[in-house]
């Protein structure tokens, strides 16, 4: 007895060996299958990478939402001679 199946359909229907293979295939596409679509919704899922940032209102720069505000006072003050609330009006909110 060999493994190997004649190429008869009818044999390859009933040779265990082919079916126990064709099942391990279609599993295994199964899995991939499955492992994409998991993997699509992770990249839908991912976070932007900063959710906020601190966007001057007077030259659109943009900080990281964890700027102190002294930075931001400075900014505000040095470049536009104005005060952190007119430059940041949304900082603290
Ligand atoms: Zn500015």
């Amino acid at each position: 007895m060999g493994n190997v199946c004649s190429t008869n359909t009818l044999a390859s229907i009933f040779c265990n060996l082919c079916y126990q293979i064709s099942q391990g295939a279609k599993a295994a596409q199964k899995r991939e299958r499955n492992a994409k679509t998991d993997k699509g919704k992770t990249s839908q899922k991912k976070p932007k990478e900063a959710p906020k940032s601190i966007i001057c209102q007077s030259c659109r720069q943009d900080f990281f939402i964890t700027t102190r505000e002294p930075a931001l006072e400075e900014h505000a003050q040095n470049k536009h001679s104005k005060t952190m609330a007119e430059c940041f009006p949304t900082f603290g909110k």
